[in-house]
């Protein structure tokens, strides 16, 4: 029975690349029918907070990457929080302390400083090389006695560590270039390494799917769960997130947080589908997946080596996509936050007129407005078409404006039938008119197609707009451009 874990540290937003591990987690889980676990490892109580923590379930919930087991779900191998977890540690520890496999450290920090930049200096590995290791039980006892601080280390193996990584392949390391490492801090405070190994044990965890930078952690925690007596999972290192310049995905040249692009309008669906590219391909030319397609699609063994970058242009392009498929209603619904006061009716009419265009949600309301406003802004001079005067542009439009007030019902056909036979009576450019009509009754030259937009608006805001864009004109009439 497979069972995998999520195990963040709630120490701020939830990143990006937890999303990624999570996901990469979740398909392989859920293709193997596994369970999937969350685990907060919150043992850093300094920069741990509760808001965090409800960050990491709203982001991934949103992206509909449900777990099985969690401190907010429960189950039956809990607590699921760290700093819940400490007797467990303990006891571990106890047993690693009595198999003298673990043992007390006494060297100051500035003892281990010297002995590093000795190390450095003779081009050795910064591995320590203290002489607490061969301290006896009286002298350990003896220290501790005279109220020195001492942290726990953790006797690393002096031989070659070797394990299959399920994308990497065979990686190996020698233990004795890791050295002795510190698995409890002075402060008697439980250091990453122990309790990621005991949790991974005690939680039956038989895959662990992980960032790259985990890649050298893993001979010690292989060496922690031998010493511990424990069969230890598989481990699988996955590629960073890189920016567009290939350097590690940092918050300084590309926003890091789940709740940024949600915030922004990407939709859940395009945002799972835009994280699986980011190192996994289906080895097609096929890029678009929901998360059920990728779960039937995905291989661990399929995600690359090499480092991913996070190329928002793909992203904008794949969200581009959804937003298209979205149904009417749906694509309604998502937009309500972004356009809290729009008359549902009315906006159930503008949607398809941006659908296509829509890359973000929240580029709805700038896309949108003048469908909104009352007063449109604008520089008048766009009112007046090219080669024709201010007061030729006024004459042209008093004459749209009695044209369309002949017509009853503003519909696409109508409206189309008389402004183009009025173009034909004033002689005048079709694209010059309509240029001139578009930014009367919509402030903007680049807008949807001016027909469907005019219907939407309804004759009457059509009307009131271009008796404004008359006055306008009359104010400025006889100038040229
Ligand atoms: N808390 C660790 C991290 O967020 C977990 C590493 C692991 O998955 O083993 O990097």
């Amino acid at each position: 029975m497979i069972r995998t874990r999520i195990a963040p540290a709630p120490t701020g937003p939830c990143h990006v690349g937890i999303a990624r591990t999570a996901l990469f987690n979740y398909l392989f889980t859920r293709k193997h029918g596994g369970t999937f676990v969350m685990r907060l490892e919150d043992t850093d109580v300094a920069r741990s907070r509760k808001e965090f923590e409800q960050d990491v379930y709203d982001s991934l919930r949103w992206l509909c990457l449900d777990w099985d087991e969690g401190p907010d779900v429960g189950g039956d191998f809990g607590p699921y929080r760290q700093s819940e977890r400490k007797q467990i540690y303990q006891a571990a520890l106890q047993k690693l302390l009595e198999a003298n496999l673990a043992y007390p450290c006494f060297c100051t920090p500035e003892e281990l400083e010297e002995e590093r930049n000795r190390r450095l200096k003779l081009k050795l590995p910064p591995r320590y090389k203290g002489k607490c290791p061969t301290l006896s039980r009286a002298e350990q006892e003896a220290a501790k006695a005279q109220g020195k601080p001492y942290s726990i280390r953790f006797r690393m193996p002096d031989k070659t560590i070797a394990f299959e990584d399920m994308i990497r392949g065979k990686v190996q390391f020698d233990g004795a270039e890791i050295g002795d490492f510190v698995i409890v801090k002075p402060d008697g405070d439980f250091i990453f390494h122990l309790s990621n190994v005991v949790d991974d044990i005690e939680m039956k965890i038989t895959h662990v799917i992980r960032g790259e930078d985990h890649v050298s952690n893993t001979p010690r925690h292989l060496a922690l769960a031998e010493a511990l007596g424990a069969t230890p999972p598989t481990y699988g290192h996955i590629p960073l997130i890189l920016n567009p310049d290939r350097s590690k995905m940092s918050k300084r040249k590309n926003p890091t947080s789940v709740s940024d692009y949600r915030q922004w309008g990407y939709l859940p669906e395009a945002m799972v589908n835009f994280l699986a590219l980011i190192g996994w391909s289906s080895g097609t030319e096929r890029e678009v997946f929901s998360l059920d397609e990728l779960v039937a699609a995905f291989s661990i063994e399929a995600v690359g080596r090499a480092g991913a970058i996070f190329d928002i242009e793909k992203l904008n392009w794949l969200n581009g996509n959804y937003i298209r498929a979205l149904p009417l209603e749906e694509l309604q619904k998502r937009l309500r936050p972004y356009l809290p006061d729009a008359d549902p009716d009315y906006l159930r009419r503008v949607i398809p007129l941006i659908q296509e265009r829509l890359k973000r949600l929240d580029e709805a309301p700038a896309l949108t407005e003048f469908f909104f406003r009352d007063e449109l802004e604008y520089d008048p001079a766009l009112l007046i078409a090219k080669k024709h005067t201010a007061e030729e542009s006024r004459a042209a439009l008093s004459q749209v404006l009695d044209r369309l007030s002949t017509i009853e019902e503003f519909g696409i056909e109508s409206l189309e039938n008389g402004l183009r036979g009025l173009v034909e009576e004033l002689g005048w450019k079709t694209g010059h008119l309509f240029m001139a009509i578009r930014v009367a009754v919509t402030g903007s030259t680049a807008t949807p197609p001016l027909f469907e937009t005019m219907s939407v608006l309804g004759k009457e805001r059509c009307l009131t707009r271009i008796r404004r864009a008359i006055e306008k004109l009359s104010a400025m009439s006889g100038e040229r451009t």
